[in-house]
């Protein structure tokens, strides 16, 4: 399989199981939040219009982030790659101009994975979690060093993990995102998976839908 979306709310393990098919699988990971993430960090002016959404939780809109998102797909030419979208569609619009862009190149999705977890446990991840700020690697909080152990950086907490705006995540999750498992399983594409369990038991999961 070549273009893979990961699907689910906030803390199912997105990142980590698509950063572990970039490293382990040869594909490449599109993490939207952190080309979005990337741009705020840098001083972009682009970074400067979407830093609110992310601070309060809701998703960029359309408008803003769609054409971004497909620029950079035909800039580097993930059509012709093996791909994993880690956040990228959040919206039926979305999922529908990637398509109509993937169509473009005689490409369409393969598959949208959706890993599937109970709201109590999210908030618990999500709360605990800390993050590398140069290399984005992520760290449970049953890791129990302050610093990076792919780079040695300084590990930071996201500022959009705090409990406040996890509960708006998931709200906008469910408003806004969780259409598209109904819009992939009428398209034949879905998939699904337990998101319980160790990264490693997860990860077999997918490996078994992709490899
Ligand atoms: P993530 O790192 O995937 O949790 O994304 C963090 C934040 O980036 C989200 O809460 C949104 O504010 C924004 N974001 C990421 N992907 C998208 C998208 N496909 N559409 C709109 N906003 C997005």
């Amino acid at each position: 399989m070549s273009i893979v979306i990961l699907l689910g709310p906030p803390g199912s393990g997105k990142g980590t199981q698509a950063e572990l098919l970039e490293k382990d699988n040869g594909f490449l990971r599109l993490s939207t939040g952190d080309l979005l993430r990337k741009e705020i960090a840098d001083g972009t002016e682009y970074g400067k219009k979407v830093q609110t959404y992310l601070d309060k939780g809701l998703l960029v809109p359309d408008e803003i982030v769609t054409k971004f998102i497909l620029d950079y797909i035909e800039k580097n030419e993930l059509y012709k790659k093996q791909v994993v979208f880690d956040g990228f569609p959040r919206r039926i619009s979305q999922a529908e101009a990637l398509r109509d862009k993937l169509k473009e190149f005689s490409k369409d999705i393969d598959t949208a994975i959706l890993i599937d977890l109970p709201e109590e446990e999210i908030i618990k991840r999500l709360t605990s979690r800390k993050v590398c700020p140069e290399c984005r690697k992520v760290f449970p909080g049953t890791f129990e060093g302050n610093t990076c152990e792919a780079c040695g950086s300084e590990l930071t907490v996201r500022s959009d993990d705090n409990e406040e705006t996890i509960r708006k995540r998931l709200d906008v999750y469910s408003s806004e995102t969780s259409p598209l498992i109904d819009y992939f399983d009428k398209a034949g594409m879905l998939d699904h998976i337990s998101g319980k369990g160790s990264v490693e038991e997860i990860k077999n999961r997918i490996k078994a839908l992709v490899m």
